[in-house]
């Protein structure tokens, strides 16, 4: 029998018995420590004891304080393999966050109201954030880094395209799974939809999408990102009465971002000289309904 199997000791078992425990048991609970730690999984303190005790002894630490800092150590690894877990499962296409975007590149964003939504309290409120503009100037990378935001306080992401999202749910409704499928992205907290408007979508999609965003109505956040004025969703969607449906559910507690200016992929390659400045000056700008 594997000794981790084995029952423990009866000088651990009570209080007045580990007192009672002889020298030869403690040396023998130390010999077992490291199968006690694996059962207890306390695995960053068991990985990483012998610093972990150095670094208490050198710092002269009573029992009291060394016992909370290997469990601080291993509070602190447990929360690191919880936030690389959910990061996974959110499903970013990348990574990209709010210290890695340079406003001064998109002065019509507003640094305070992107800093204001990174405390994620729209989250806590079940609000939605719709970001509008054109291509390439950082949609994706704010839903990115809003999304890890909302990872890191604890709420559950998941984000997709509005083509994948759609696509699977046209896919439900051919293969009679639709409903399993709005329960799965009903699910998290904060469900991030990429790209709505650049590639057109099949006539059903619409009443798809508005069965969605009723079911979150309220309950869980929508991040969602196009290239289109909210003006141009019946477009988008085929149809005037869904659009308006959804803009009304979708726009009720929400925060616009609308990002007018050049494409920063232009704009880096512009800089190595690859294309020659524009005269133009900025992209038109878009319309947006909402505040
Ligand atoms: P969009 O989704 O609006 O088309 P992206 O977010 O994909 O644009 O941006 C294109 C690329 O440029 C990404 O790699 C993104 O990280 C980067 N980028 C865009 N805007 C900024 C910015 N203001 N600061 C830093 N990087 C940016
Ligand atoms: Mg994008």
């Amino acid at each position: 029998m594997a000794r981790s199997k084995q029952p423990l000791p009866a000088a651990v078992t009570t209080t007045s018995g580990f007192a009672a425990a002889e020298p030869g048991d403690v040396a023998q609970l130390v010999e077992d420590l490291d199968g006690m730690l694996s059962r207890l999984r306390l695995g960053a303190i068991r990985e990483q004891l012998d610093g972990l005790l150095e670094e208490a002894a050198r710092r002269q630490l009573n029992l009291r304080e060394a016992l909370a800092w290997l469990c601080a150590a291993e509070v602190a690894s447990k929360e690191q393999r919880r936030l690389s877990m959910a990061m996974t499962i959110a499903h970013f296409p990348f990574v990209r966050t709010l210290e890695g975007f340079e406003f001064e590149a998109q002065p019509s964003i507003d640094p305070a109201k992107i800093r204001d939504l990174a405390t994620c309290r729209w989250v806590a409120n079940g609000d939605n954030v719709v970001l509008l503009g054109p291509p390439g100037v950082g949609k994706t990378h704010l839903e990115v880094a809003l999304g890890r935001e909302a990872v890191s306080r604890g709420y559950t992401v998941q984000f997709t395209t509005a083509m994948e999202l759609l696509g699977s749910l046209v896919k439900g409704q051919q293969q009679g799974n639709l409903e399993m499928r709005l329960a799965q992205y009903s699910k998290p907290k904060l469900l991030v939809v990429d790209e709505l408007g650049y590639l057109p979508l099949e006539p059903q999609a619409g009443h798809l999408f508005f069965q969605l965003i009723s079911r979150r109505y309220e309950q869980g956040s929508v991040l969602i990102s196009s290239n289109r004025p909210v003006e141009e969703w019946d477009e988008v969607f085929g149809d005037q009465v869904v659009a308006a449906a959804i803009l009304d559910r979708l726009l009720h507690h929400s925060h616009v971002v609308t990002i007018r200016g050049d494409s920063y992929r232009l704009r880096e390659k512009r800089r190595s000289g690859l294309f020659r400045p524009q005269t133009g000056g900025t992209s038109p700008p878009i319309p947006a309904k909402g505040g």
